[in-house]
């Protein structure tokens, strides 16, 4: 500026001239610029298309720009785990992109106009570490029944895990230290021991065998259920339950008939079809038959043993049907002294919330005398009664 000052009083002449052409040459740059907007504008307004959908790229984008402008639909790869489960959806590499089939690399600038397609980015997998675990000792059995006696504890062994860093997933075990097998003699309670079958007849029934159930549950008492298959069918989750928490299922006809009136083809339809109803719902084909109301003869006997099924009767009988007291229940379940016992309750055929009152007080009592509870298959054959 302050050279122009000095040449302030030479302006007069040549000045003229050079504002002319320094205005030519600013308009000739202001026209070339229109010039260039115009035809960037025809050209395109930035646009390229990547899946389909129209996305601004400017003068060009590059694919990290894009993963940006493009996050929510352009699908991300997923961290996982060892064994491939996904840990966090999207957790894994950015989606990358192809332009006419060749990969674009991160370099490449992606211009108005230009139709891209995005792939999934890559999963990405969790570390694995190696650590060691205890290997529990199998339990071997031998022989078979209720009563069960430690022979010998066993030892735990060591297994070499490689596992997942996050999810703890197991990909590959070595056991270095084999563990020694804990062996258990099953076999029958000692003779002379203190045994009750607790039974439950014309069940299932809904709340009420479930509410028996929970009981003997909670009491770790295994009992056994002699099922209408007719009941079985309309409950058919109800027998499952009643199979799958290790009580025995057994027999007790279709519809309840009393099989001493009732004609040969009905005994052999009620006994056999019962069967396979329940064999068909559990898995399991009963064999121990209580018929309906304990009412049987020769005839039916003979067609019991035909079918392939056992005669099952109790000897302690607590008339809950009639459905007197809670506590009149109880002292009937409880009463005789009995070395084995088999006691008759209900849990369908109607109301038996006074068998399920009496319930947890007959259990409770049973234990206080030191009976077992056994289901009705290991009851002894020379004390089944009849
Ligand atoms: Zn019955």
């Amino acid at each position: 500026m302050p050279s122009d000052m000095t040449d302030a009083p030479d302006m007069i002449e040549p000045v003229p001239r050079r504002t002319r052409s320094v205005l030519l040459a600013v308009g000739a740059v202001l026209v070339a610029m229109v010039v260039a907007v115009v035809a960037w504008v025809m050209v395109g307004p930035g646009v390229a298309i990547i899946d389909g959908r129209s996305v601004y790229v400017g003068f060009g984008a590059s694919p990290a720009v894009l993963v940006r402008a493009h996050a929510s639909n352009a699908p991300w790869g997923d961290f996982v785990s060892a064994t491939g489960r996904v840990l966090r959806s999207g957790g894994g590499l950015p989606p990358t992109f192809t332009m006419e089939g060749r990969d674009l690399s991160p370099t490449s600038r992606i211009r108005p106009r230009d139709r891209v397609a995005s792939v999934r980015g890559r999963d990405v997998a969790e570390s694995i570490v190696t650590t060691t675990a205890p290997e529990p000792a199998p339990v071997r059995y031998e022989g078979e029944g209720p009563d069960q006696t430690v022979i010998s504890s066993g030892t735990a062994g060591v297994a070499l895990l490689k596992v997942g860093e996050v999810s703890g997933d197991v990909v590959q075990k070595t056991i270095v230290i084999e563990p020694v097998a804990k062996v258990m003699r099953r076999g029958a309670y000692p003779a002379g021991s203190l045994l009750v079958a607790l039974t439950f007849d014309d069940g299932p029934w809904p709340g009420q065998t479930e509410a028996i159930l929970d009981i003997l549950k909670a009491n770790d008492v295994k009992a056994t259920f002699f099922m209408l298959s007719g009941a079985a069918n309309h409950h058919k989750d109800l027998a499952r339950r009643v199979f799958a928490e290790g009580h025995l299922i057994g027999n007790h006809s279709v519809n309840h008939k009393n099989l001493s009136k009732s004609t040969p083809d009905v005994v052999r339809f009620e006994i056999v079809n019962a069967a396979d109803t329940i064999q068909a719902i559990t898995g399991y084909r009963p064999v121990w038959f209580r018929p309906p109301g304990g009412n049987y003869n020769a005839a039916v006997l003979q067609i019991m043993a035909e079918s392939g099924v056992k005669l099952a009767m109790w000897s302690t009988d607590t008339n809950d049907w009639r459905k007197p007291s809670p506590q009149d229940i109880a002292g009937r379940a409880l009463a005789g002294q009995q070395q084995v016992k088999v006691v008759l309750m209900h849990d369908g055929g109607g109301d038996r919330s006074r068998t399920i009152a009496a319930l947890p007080q007959v259990i409770a009592e049973y234990k206080a005398r030191g009976y077992r509870f056994v289901t009705f298959d290991h009851v002894p054959p020379d004390q089944l009664p009849h």
